[in-house]
């Protein structure tokens, strides 16, 4: 396994220097402190992949430290292990409410220690894949359109709440059959896979972008209006003319862009995919807003 990074809490230096090496040796990185409330803030601000946290401290217990840590946005996936010298089961019931996913036994044991740690780690780590792989593409890595759409409608209640302006862009690789059909469907993926990394490149870190369908992709421009959009759109299909593939292949893309105002996401939507329609019946490698 890869190295990991892990918080400890605990009001006990020894106890701290015991765990630490035992994680340390075991080829991890390991942030530690004495004091709860500053551990709560390393967690926001480092996300550790994993918390070992101390039952009995001054100032606030393990338990309530946990449910802190499990009610904050930043912090709430982050497993949380207490190390505690109770085995009394009303301690160990508090320790699962408080949302701990495992609880250790004081004195740590090392082979004990490190094997549940890396249990949990493992599994946080399926979580996390299974979590990135439920919203993205498979081909370009790209947002999927569940994913797109869902990033969509937050940015139409932000841009509505703080009256901002939000635009789209619906795009569209034109003639792509014809590529399938002459280079064959493997060449074909290379192509939406580096028009894909192509997109990345030209919009903002800020922006985003899914595929939407088969060679059809949308992207979010948060903060930007109508000629903005427009603008970015229009670069965007000057870089992917002058792209060349393998074989001297080159392709084109149309694009429809629109702003938000006040209708419904399927019509905001529709006026993209209006204006891509047009955009493709006045001879495709344009952009229309
Ligand atoms: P237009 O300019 O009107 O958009 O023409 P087009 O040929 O691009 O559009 P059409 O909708 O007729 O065909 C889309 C093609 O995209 C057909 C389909 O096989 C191909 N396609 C969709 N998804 C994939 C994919 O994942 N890999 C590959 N290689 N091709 C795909
Ligand atoms: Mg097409
Ligand atoms: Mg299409």
């Amino acid at each position: 396994m890869e190295s990991q990074k892990i918080l400890i809490i605990d009001d006990n230096n020894e106890n701290i220097k015991v765990a630490a090496n035992i994680i340390k040796a075991d080829n991890n990185i390991v942030w530690a402190t004495l004091n709860v409330k500053e551990g709560i803030k390393i967690a926001e601000m480092k996300s550790p992949d994993l918390i070992l946290l101390d039952v009995q401290m001054p100032i606030m217990d393990g338990y309530e430290a946990c449910s802190i840590l499990k009610s904050k946005e930043a912090t709430k996936e982050i497993p949380v292990m207490f190390m505690t010298a109770r085995t009394d089961d009303e301690s160990i019931h508090k320790a699962y409410q408080a949302g701990a996913v495992d609880y250790i036994t004081k004195p740590i044991k090392k082979m004990e220690l490190l094997a549940r740690v890396h249990t949990q780690l493992k599994l946080s780590g399926m979580i996390k894949c299974l979590k990135k792989a439920s919203v993205t593409d498979g081909l370009t890595k790209l947002y999927n359109h569940k994913k797109i759409l869902e990033l969509l409608n937050l940015e139409i209640d932000r841009a509505k709440r703080y009256k901002r302006d939000v635009s789209i862009m619906m795009l569209d690789i034109d003639h792509f059959k014809r590529v399938n059909d002459d280079y064959g469907h493997v060449v074909g993926d290379t192509v939406l896979e580096r028009l894909a990394f192509v997109i990345k490149q030209q919009i903002r870190d800020l922006d985003m972008v899914g595929r939407y369908g088969g060679e059809e992709f949308l992207i979010i421009f948060p903060e930007i209006n109508q000629s903005q959009a427009y603008q970015v759109a229009e670069r965007l299909r000057k870089t992917v003319e002058a792209l060349i593939f393998d074989d001297g292949l080159t392709i084109t893309i149309s694009g429809g862009v629109a702003e938000y105002s006040d209708e419904k996401t399927e019509h905001f939507i529709k006026k993209a995919d209006d204006n891509l329609y047009k955009a493709k019946n006045s001879g495709r490698n344009k952009i229309i807003s």
